[in-house]
């Protein structure tokens, strides 16, 4: 070809150059636990070079493929893929910290996250400061001599705020802080956090990289060198993906361009029929004109996702009249899959906040949380419609 064909291009054709040989279309899965050398020294090699033959701890070939497609789609030089999002996030943050370190972190990340920098970092001599989403500026102050990680994520879970990816990058860079971020909201379609500066690059892959509810699974894109460094630990913790996973993940990511497209444009009719109904208050989604951040929003995102929360006239009882007259969209936590899911933050997500920390954050008893899927847009917004004319 005269040009290099698209992240998405390339997604579909397993990441790499097609050849005219006679090979299967579809990648073999490889399920094999170990890989036999052809002598003991061979072995030691394989074993030396971090070979993805050798036994899949280490590594196998339907994971170095799942790989190669990740760190394609994020523009980074190399990926590695984990068991889960959660082992993504807590093998990379280990192999970046030691007793005392000290790590920021911004205030609304995932709740897991959340708990394993307030809980059980701590425990093990690390500190941690707190910096708002928000808030670009106090990132410098909550930065200290010893800070050997800036950690974000955007956009933020339920309310939908944006970190500045760039500016935040520039200003760690500047002090040779590494960034990592969670960008599992965005997806990599619509922002490529490693090509505004962020060093580390992490999803829950169990949402838009899957995509169908059928698997769980993380991945980190970055440099080689970085990769690297959280593969000897991935390799020593133990949080690999099962090939079969592995398999369905290099399926789903074939389809992310398709998909994330489609929740881009399903997420934005439904947020602004809403944004239009009487029987709803604040709506909070970063392509809808009334975001306070929709400028940073255009800048950084070419969609706003799929994900939308909104407050219901009338708090927690009402919210749960509307969950219950749904009928397509379903009651599910997760997000980033082909069905339309549902669930309110204060009775899920951020039950363990109190109720003025939750007031702090922004997240009312009536807020409801929609991830919303790839089904047709008139089915989607007529279920809306008549759960709300039940309230
Ligand atoms: C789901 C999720 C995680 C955790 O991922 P798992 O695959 O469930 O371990 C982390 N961050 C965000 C933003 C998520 O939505």
């Amino acid at each position: 070809m005269k040009r290099k064909p698209t992240p998405a291009t390339r997604a579909i054709h397993g990441g790499g150059p097609t050849h005219r040989v006679n090979q299967p279309v579809v990648p073999p899965l490889h399920l094999s636990s170990t890989f036999e050398a052809r002598d003991i020294d061979e072995q030691v090699a394989l074993e030396e070079a971090k070979a993805d033959t050798f036994y899949t701890r280490y590594g196998n070939p339907t994971l170095s493929l799942a790989e190669t497609v990740v760190a394609d789609l994020e523009g980074a030089e190399a990926a590695a893929v984990f068991g889960s999002g959660m082992t993504a996030i807590t093998t990379t943050l280990l192999a970046h910290l030691k007793a005392g370190d000290h790590a920021v972190f911004q205030r609304e990340i995932y709740g897991g996250v959340h708990r394993f920098a307030r809980e059980i970092l701590p425990s093990y001599g690390v500190s941690v400061g707190w910096f708002d989403a928000v808030d670009a500026a106090g990132v410098e102050s909550a930065l200290q001599e010893n800070t050997r990680v800036l950690y974000l994520e955007s956009p933020t879970n339920p309310t939908l705020k944006l970190v500045d990816i760039e500016r935040v990058a520039r200003i760690a860079r500047a002090r040779g802080i590494p960034t990592l971020i969670d960008s599992t909201f965005a997806s990599p379609f619509n922002t490529r956090p490693h090509e505004l500066g962020i060093d580390g690059v992490l999803h829950s892959a169990t949402k838009y990289l899957g995509g169908h509810s059928d698997l769980l699974a993380g991945a980190l894109a970055g440099s080689r060198p970085l990769v690297s460094r959280v593969k000897s630990y991935l390799r020593v913790l133990g949080g690999i993906l099962d090939p079969h996973a592995a398999y369905l993940l290099i399926r789903g990511m074939k389809t992310l361009e398709l998909r994330v497209t489609r929740h881009n444009e399903n997420a934005l009719e439904a947020a602004r029929f809403l944004e239009g109904h009487p029987k709803v208050r604040a709506v909070h989604y970063p392509m809808l004109e009334s975001h306070p951040q929709h400028e940073l929003a255009r800048r950084q995102m070419k969609g706003g996702g799929g994900v939308l929360s909104f407050e219901v006239a009338g708090g927690l009882g009402e919210a749960k009249k509307f969950a219950n007259a749904l009928e397509l969209v379903r009651v599910a936590p997760s997000l980033g899959s082909v069905e339309s899911l549902l669930s309110i933050p204060c009775l899920t997500s951020h039950a363990m906040l109190s109720p003025e920390e939750r007031r702090r954050a922004g997240i009312g008893d009536g807020l409801v949380r929609l991830a919303i899927g790839v089904e047709s847009p008139e089915d989607l917004v007529s279920d809306i419609s008549g759960a709300l004319e039940e309230i």
